[in-house]
């Protein structure tokens, strides 16, 4: 069995934003050669995220109002979390939205379904952040 690991790294302007990983994830899978196996994806931070949808920005837009009702950013106070930091909302968000997504490797490619792409949501921006990519397969 092979394996391949790689980090991807983020330093994202903005407290918020969602940002289309699958070409660095491909890009990574025809690195690593393998054919057939499983590629994990997973955020190496408690406030940023991992998950598969699609990408249209309506539904980017509608995952921000969601998210922002479920567990608003302001006002700082109403979390007890928020004694030295103000990121209750971005630990919040990270596990509504997920760690990790596990693809499929099937001859050579990511086997994602029609509208399914890989994304790296961000909830806690303007620091350096990172992915890892690990993919085990032949
Ligand atoms: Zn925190």
């Amino acid at each position: 069995m092979k394996s391949h690991r790689e980090e991807l790294w983020f330093n994202l302007p903005q407290r918020r934003q969602l940002l289309n990983i699958t070409p660095q994830v491909n890009a990574t899978l025809q690195e690593s050669g393998i054919r057939e196996g499983l590629c994990l994806v997973n955020a190496m931070h408690i406030t940023a995220s991992v998950f598969i949808n699609d990408d249209e920005s309506g539904l980017h837009h509608d995952f921000e109002k969601w998210l922002e009702k479920l567990a608003p950013e302001k006002p700082y106070s109403q979390y007890n979390h928020n004694g030295y930091e103000d990121n209750a909302d971005a630990h919040l968000k990270r596990t509504i939205m997920g760690r990790e997504v596990v693809v499929a490797v099937t001859d050579g490619s990511l086997d994602l379904g029609p509208w399914e792409q890989i994304f790296y949501g961000e909830f806690d921006g303007k620091r350096k952040k990172r992915v890892l990519i690990k993919i085990i397969g032949e």
